[in-house]
């Protein structure tokens, strides 16, 4: 039976992706060896790292100012990475999930952090939009896409200071002004790669203005004068990185792939409104493009893993929401195509006829 893939991550990957990645595996660039046995220095996997960086530059429209780095270790290095690396004395965050409050969490390692506001005691269901950013902030750091909540900020928020964004779940996923921001980070598993490493973009004139040393591995300037390859970069994360680049290009890039983002989207949230079972839990608009979660609404919640059996027995995978939120997230990256959401929206409505 054909698998619908709804994980949040890691999650769904194009078929280019995974055919291109396992015959890479297999056989890379001619050499006769696997990727996994070539040395990251050989011309063949330099070739892979220079025209995943030069795409992303091109996709993202990201302007000479900035720079873009593949780090090991995830989204969760960066962090504490980025207040090493520009947290001078003072950094604004926005509270708007368990992965924002991390943020929070390793940059009072740093230096004084003001949270602005936080909607936490809403269970993170809103994204806040009231609140003024001190000017004297080295950045002011924001989760775009919060996975967990399935919230998203849809109006970058006007602010006299540059921006620091966790963009894990949402990059790729529709145009960004990358002008507007100091660092954008996000860990692969979401949009990208498989896990294991972080698409980093970063401006280049907001290094080296912080007094404390920083541990070679953990500072952007030696990574971009290595580029990015001042140690062995995780070299199939990076492979696999280039060919959905490649396969977004051929989808015609980041517009096109918003207008089916939002196309995807937009027939799930229809369902979930119209169907008498199911609510949305994130206000509305506030919305994920990208995470959708819902419940079944109080008169109906015994039935939550009887649909989640029923949607199993459909090819439906990975629906299940998080702990923090209960009922179900349908996770809508860039890969999973329109005609498996069909499937799930099929499947709301005909385990309601069955009700
Ligand atoms: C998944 C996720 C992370 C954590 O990523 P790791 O690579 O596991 O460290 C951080 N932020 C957001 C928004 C995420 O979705």
């Amino acid at each position: 039976m054909k698998k619908h893939n709804f994980y949040a991550g890691p999650s769904i990957l194009s078929e280019y992706t995974i055919k291109n990645t396992a015959a890479a595996v297999e056989n890379f660039a001619g050499t006769g060896l696997s990727l996994m046995e070539v040395s990251h220095r050989s011309k063949e996997f330099i070739a892979v790292s220079d025209e995943a960086r030069a795409l992303a530059k091109e996709l993202l429209d990201i302007p000479s100012s900035h720079e873009v780095i593949f780090l090991g270790s995830g989204a969760s290095m960066q962090f504490c990475m980025v207040p090493y690396n520009l947290l001078n004395t003072k950094a604004s965050y926005l509270d708007t999930g368990t992965w924002a409050s991390k943020a929070i969490k390793e940059a009072r390692l740093f230096g004084e952090v003001e949270v602005v506001a936080s909607s936490k005691e809403a269970n993170y269901t809103y994204i806040p939009k009231d609140y003024t950013v001190a000017p004297d902030s080295d950045y002011f750091h924001i989760t775009t896409n919060n996975t967990i909540f399935g919230t998203e900020i849809h109006r970058i928020p006007e602010v006299s200071v540059p921006l620091a964004a966790d963009m894990s779940s949402d990059i790729f996923s529709r145009p960004v002004d990358v002008s507007k921001y100091s660092v954008i980070y996000a860990g692969a598993q979401k949009n990208l790669a498989p896990a294991g490493v972080a698409i980093v973009i970063i401006r280049k004139d907001a290094l080296g203005k912080v007094s404390r040393p920083i541990p070679s591995m953990l500072n952007y300037q030696i990574h971009i004068d290595n580029d990015s390859m001042f140690n062995t970069p995780p070299v199939l994360p990076v492979f696999a990185a280039l060919q959905t680049l490649r396969w977004y290009k051929e989808q015609g890039g980041i517009p096109a792939l918003q207008k089916k983002n939002m196309e995807k989207a937009t027939i799930l949230y229809d369902e979930i409104d119209r169907n008498r079972l199911f609510k949305g839990t994130a206000a509305t608009e506030d919305r994920s493009l990208m995470n959708v979660c819902f419940v079944m609404n109080d008169e109906y919640k015994e039935l939550e893993s009887a649909f989640n059996t029923y949607a199993s027995e459909r090819g439906i995978v990975g629906i299940k929401g998080h702990r923090s939120v209960g009922g179900f997230r349908a996770s809508l990256y860039n890969a999973m195509p329109k005609s498996s959401v069909e499937v799930l929206v099929e499947a709301m409505k005909s385990f309601e006829n069955n009700i």
